[in-house]
């Protein structure tokens, strides 16, 4: 029987064979950031980045992985037993077939969120889908790959997560709050590079300046030490 005559007989369209994506890891865990920190949260992180930040804490990301079809992946996701599911990376999106896991994923009942870097258009995402887009503060060496109409493209429920590596970060992404009107937008949330700046010292700045942001600490961090696959 030839590979057509086979999916022609297990009723598989032959798209959906095509519909693959290359995985680095799908782990259970703890959501230690953004909107839905806290929440048990099923982890499906995708291989690949065009970026490279110099404060990148998942560089094992950027190469290998495995590929898997997206009807194993929703499978392997539901024997979890979780509500929330989280697609990462590297950057998802720089695999085109991200769009469809996370329509897929949504249709499936899951609360969905985005983890994905600001500098690739996220204008076709489900939208469902949290999106927690990241603008490039100056300190990761990416600020010029900021896709900055990917604003427009942000719903109320999105987040907008700024990581910063030092009191300069700061005060960009400070006027960036102004210029942009972010806050008006979506939640706005920063974060501390971790050994970088201190988080006391990044809620201070936030306090003195009465910034209508969310501060956030990353809590896998402080659980498991950024343990790989927690
Ligand atoms: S965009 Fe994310 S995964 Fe890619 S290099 Fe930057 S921090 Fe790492």
């Amino acid at each position: 029987m030839s590979g057509d005559d086979a999916r022609k007989a297990s009723g598989t369209p032959a798209a959906a064979v095509a519909e693959r994506l290359r995985i680095t890891e799908i782990f259970h865990s703890i959501q230690g950031e953004a909107d839905a920190i806290g929440w048990r949260t099923v982890f499906v992180r995708l291989t690949g980045c065009p970026l490279r930040c110099v404060w990148c804490d998942t560089e094992y990301s950027f190469y290998g992985g495995n590929w898997h079809a997206i009807d194993d992946i929703l499978a392997e996701v539901a024997t979890h037993g979780a509500k929330h599911v989280c697609v990462t990376g590297g950057e998802p999106l720089a695999q085109k077939r991200c769009l469809i896991l996370l329509r897929r994923l949504c249709e499936a009942g899951y609360e969905v969120s985005l983890e994905t870097s600001g500098a690739l258009d996220v204008s076709a995402v489900d939208p469902r889908v949290r999106k927690v887009m990241d603008l490039k503060a100056p300190g990761s060496g990416e600020s010029a790959r900021n896709l900055w109409s990917n604003l427009d493209h942000l719903l109320p429920h999105d987040q907008i997560k700024i990581v910063l590596a030092s009191r300069a970060d700061y005060e960009w992404a400070r006027a960036v709050l102004a210029e942009h009107a972010l806050a008006d937008r979506c939640m706005v949330l920063f974060s501390s590079v971790w050994g970088k700046v201190e988080p006391r010292e990044l809620a201070e700045w936030i306090i003195a300046d009465k910034l209508p942001v969310r501060f956030q600490l990353q809590l896998h961090k402080l659980l498991w030490s950024d343990a790989r696959g927690k």
